[in-house]
């Protein structure tokens, strides 16, 4: 094996299960492009609804995705989404009205046909960018998105815990109620991937997930 080949790393688990500041630790520390694909589902989601498509609607909602130019912005380690080359504003993605909907949106195969290949599509933007890698979070990445990732990762903590680190955050979360929405769809559920490597970080610092990831990511030659 190749010193420094370059690597994709898939992190799914459930609502506040600790991805995102996992993946954003893993992409500073590797020089990996860090998507955290959540975000595009907000994205899309802020969008439609306010298009004032409903996710009762998916020809409606199928209609307005065909009209929508998707684009990336590579801001230091994150790989963020455009609309029309314009940048979505956080505040927008979390607000209440696209936390309550998202899953809903998101259940539809119409909404995750079209993000299918944006997703994937963003292993040759980390190559074009020189990053040695890609960290891509979400609930379908070693499933979907890239079975065959170098590694797979699926991240689980109590609903307490989870509930407790969104409150931390200033976010009321209905994390179980969405776990729920996405475990049960139909289309690219949320569960461990067979062969991905489960880690319950209930009561495990941010910092120890880091470190049990890197073990591995260091042990196929891949040095910080
Ligand atoms: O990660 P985050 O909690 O921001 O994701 C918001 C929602 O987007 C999830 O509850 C889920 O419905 C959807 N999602 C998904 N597949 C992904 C990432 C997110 O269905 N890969």
């Amino acid at each position: 094996m190749s010193l420094n080949p370059f690597l994709i790393v898939a992190i799914d688990g459930g609502a506040a299960s600790g991805k995102s500041s996992t993946a954003r630790a893993l992409a500073e520390r590797y020089h990996f492009l860090h998507a955290d694909t959540g975000s595009y589902y907000r994205a899309l989601t802020a969008e439609l609804l306010h298009r004032g498509v409903a996710a009762t609607n998916p020809a409606a909602v199928r209609a307005e995705l065909a009209e929508l130019k998707l684009g990336t912005e590579v801001f230091l380690s994150q790989a963020r989404m455009t609309i029309h080359g314009d940048k979505i504003s956080p505040a927008d993605i979390r607000s209440s009205a696209v936390t309550s909907t998202v899953s809903h949106f998101a259940a539809l195969p119409e909404v995750r046909a079209a993000l299918l290949p944006y997703q994937r599509g963003l292993a040759d933007v980390a190559r074009k960018h020189d990053f040695r890698g890609l960290v891509m979070e979400g609930r379908d990445i070693g499933s979907v998105i890239f079975p065959n990732a170098d590694l797979r990762f699926f991240l689980t903590a109590d609903p307490a815990a989870r509930v407790r680190r969104r409150a931390n955050e200033g976010q009321a979360d209905a994390v179980e109620e969405r776990d729920r929405l996405d475990s049960s769809r139909e289309n690219a559920p949320l569960a461990c991937p067979i062969g991905a490597v489960a880690i319950d970080s209930t009561h495990m610092a941010l910092g120890d997930v880091v470190e049990r990831i890197s073990r591995l990511i260091s042990a196929r030659q891949f040095r910080a």
